[in-house]
């Protein structure tokens, strides 16, 4: 589907840090354990860095242990897309924001219960509203 906000990458790199943008618009990672958001525990909700959208809540964030945010659901899920990623020599579901295409992460089916799922998501893809 076409993204609804679309921008120059011209016009991402001025909105953006240097690592915001390579994560969102170069599908890059950050490093496991560096990330803002790896830890916040502060209720409140995760909106995507590029577009203001909301995608994650602290209601099901969990601590993963992985070094990145992680969720077991989104009550925003319309604004989540994802996507087969064959990158890397593995199989993943990647997971982007529906309104910009910015890259979040990848969800995994290894997540806690009711569930199942974690997404593991890059706190550079990420801004958060304390509540
Ligand atoms: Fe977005």
């Amino acid at each position: 589907m076409a993204d609804e906000i679309e921008k120059s990458e011209e016009e991402w790199r001025a909105q953006l840090t240097d690592e915001q943008f390579r994560v969102t618009r170069e599908k890059g990672t950050e490093r496991a354990f560096t990330g803002t958001y790896t830890d916040n525990k502060e209720p409140g909700l995760y909106r995507c860095v590029c577009c203001s959208a909301e995608l994650f809540r602290s209601d099901e964030k969990f601590d993963s242990g992985s070094g990145w945010p992680s969720f077991f659901d989104s009550p925003h899920a319309k604004n989540l897309r994802t996507e087969t990623d064959v990158s890397f020599g593995m199989r993943r579901t990647e997971v982007m924001c529906d309104k910009c295409g910015a890259h979040l992460g990848h969800v995994f089916e290894d997540g806690p219960k009711p569930t199942g799922l974690r997404y593991c998501i890059n706190s550079a893809s990420l801004d958060f509203d304390k509540k």
